[in-house]
């Protein structure tokens, strides 16, 4: 299974990744791009052919999650 990571804020969207992977394209695209603004957006999951958009929420509450996390390490 694959996912793809669309930004909130501009058009950028991260290749087909795996969940953590993508992610961390994501957070790091947020943190280059848009400092200060919370990773958001779209996640789009392809399984078996198709692919599935969903909603922004639980994208944004592992990505706040793995921001805490990305921004401890890099202290
Ligand atoms: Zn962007």
């Amino acid at each position: 299974m694959a996912n793809r990571y669309w930004c909130g804020e501009c058009s950028f969207k991260t290749p087909w990744l795996g969940e953590s992977e993508g992610l961390r394209r994501q957070i790091e695209h947020y943190a280059d791009r848009h400092p200060g603004t919370p990773p958001g957006g779209q996640v789009e999951t392809r399984r078996r052919g198709s692919a599935v958009a969903h909603g922004c929420l639980r994208l944004t509450a592992v990505a706040l999650t793995l921001l805490v996390v990305v921004a401890a390490c890099h202290r």
